[in-house]
């Protein structure tokens, strides 16, 4: 009875419980974004592992600002529970990265996944536009000088999808997308407060679903990181 309650017992249900329950909805990315993830997806890049720093950075930020919201209009209740929980699973190619931040609206996800607002990323375009028709290695160097921030789970990936939902809001939406020229929105269901990000990996980056590498990645990029961070449910 006492040992089915310790959640480090508990199987890692990498599936989740998240449900696509309404009509999903296609939308066109901006020129930049498709201009930006042609290049991700298709430039052979050596520091593929960075992508894990880039979404453990993003969730960092969406916990920060929860907190914000929690200190200022709840007396700071509940900001010791905000976290970062990733969960891979070799059998199924899954990694996935959940924070309990403060989540994103179905308005959200379309400004803040579709387009390019970061200036990092047009800096990048800017620079690979003066150095048209270099080879990989340069694309590699800027990449790695600029980062992608999201768009970079799409170096791993063969499909991403996001489910989100706004603290205080009823509503959670899921975002897909295979890196190509569109991206889906539709309703879902089971969607906790904050958002849940599914890397299905490509068969050339099986490694990232294995618990060891990707406590190496964190251990590696992410030790400054304010919120505790997990991995398949153990503290990393
Ligand atoms: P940057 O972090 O520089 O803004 P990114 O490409 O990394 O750029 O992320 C784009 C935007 O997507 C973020 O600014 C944020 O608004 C949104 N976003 C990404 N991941 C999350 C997340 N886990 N929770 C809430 N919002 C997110
Ligand atoms: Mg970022």
């Amino acid at each position: 009875e006492e040992a089915s309650k310790t959640p480090e017992a508990a199987p890692i249900n990498i599936k989740g419980k998240e449900e696509i329950v309404g009509e999903e909805k296609s939308y066109g990315f901006q020129a930049e974004t498709r201009q930006l993830l042609d290049i991700v997806t298709h430039s052979l890049y050596a520091d593929r592992e960075v992508f894990v720093r880039e979404l453990v950075s993003n969730a960092s930020d969406a916990l920060e600002k929860a907190r914000h919201v929690l200190l200022t209009s709840q007396g700071g209740a509940d900001t010791e529970k905000l976290s970062i929980s990733i969960s891979v699973d070799a059998a199924e190619k899954m990694f996935v990265i959940v924070d309990n931040g403060l989540g994103m609206t179905k308005e959200e996800m379309m400004e803040n996944l579709g387009t390019i607002a970061r200036s990092g990323s047009k800096a990048f375009l800017n620079q690979l536009a003066n150095q048209a028709g270099q080879g990989n290695d340069l694309k590699n160097s800027i990449i790695g000088k600029f980062g992608v921030g999201f768009y970079s789970a799409f170096m791993v990936s063969e499909k991403v999808q996001v489910f989100s939902r706004k603290r205080g809001e009823d509503a959670g939406h899921c975002w897909t997308s295979q890196g190509d020229g569109s991206y889906t929105i539709a309703p879902a269901s089971g969607v906790e407060e904050g958002t849940k990000i599914v890397l299905y990996l490509r068969t050339d980056a099986l490694d990232f679903a294995k618990e060891e590498t990707v406590k190496t990645i964190v251990n590696k990029y992410s030790s400054f990181v304010a919120y505790p961070i997990l991995c398949n449910g153990k503290r990393v």
